[in-house]
């Protein structure tokens, strides 16, 4: 497979990518968060990663409510079968998601089905997590959990005409770098910025 014809989702500008959006998230915090990025930088482009199905955190993590919006117990990193990824509990597309992409004109993406290692599935699972996550969030972008993809995940999404969201292209995790309108790709997972954390980032 040449990776040089591929079509990868990379557009010019500074794009913000906010991955992991399910039925976990805190909509009022998302929002925020949005509302912020689009009042500083208002040129920027919004891209929202979606995730249909996912773990029922507080059943996980009683606890720890920082916690919640994560679409997978963190422990699960550590199994060595990647199967425990499917045993999620819940499904669903946000009723909330329609009035957010229309308030900050985003763009979506799917995640998957399912939050696993895609790489490591069978070329028929990828193709139905794919395709069916695809159809569900009604977009034609494919941001890979965890960043991982093989040439099955490629060969998919060009059959499909789906844009592969690549790591390697040069996407940066916000995180480790501070945002600025630049014409750089951040990606941000909200649950790794609990509270008003998550607003100092921009
Ligand atoms: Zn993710």
């Amino acid at each position: 497979m040449d990776l040089r014809t591929l079509d990868t989702y990379f557009p010019e500008g500074t794009v913000l990518r906010v991955d992991d959006v399910s039925v976990n998230l805190d909509p009022q915090r998302l929002h925020k968060f949005l509302q912020v990025a689009k009042s500083k930088y208002p040129l920027i482009q919004i891209l929202l990663a979606v995730s249909p199905m996912v773990f029922n955190m507080p059943k996980w993590e009683p606890k720890n409510q920082d916690k919640h919006e994560r679409v997978f117990p963190a422990i699960l990193n550590a199994k060595s079968d990647h199967r425990v990824y499917f045993e999620i509990e819940k499904i669903g597309i946000p009723d909330w998601l329609e009035g957010i992409v229309s308030e900050f004109d985003c763009t979506l993406a799917t995640h998957g089905l399912i939050h696993v290692d895609h790489r490591l599935l069978s070329r028929d699972l990828q193709e139905m997590s794919i395709i069916t996550s695809a159809s569900l969030a009604n977009t034609k972008i494919f941001v890979p959990p965890f960043n991982k993809y093989n040439s099955d995940t490629v060969s998919i999404c060009k059959e499909q005409n789906i844009k592969l969201v690549r790591w390697e292209d040069g996407w940066t995790h916000l995180g480790f770098h501070s945002f600025q309108d630049n014409g750089n790709k951040y990606y941000v997972h909200l649950h790794d910025h609990p509270g008003e954390k998550l607003i100092s980032l921009l």
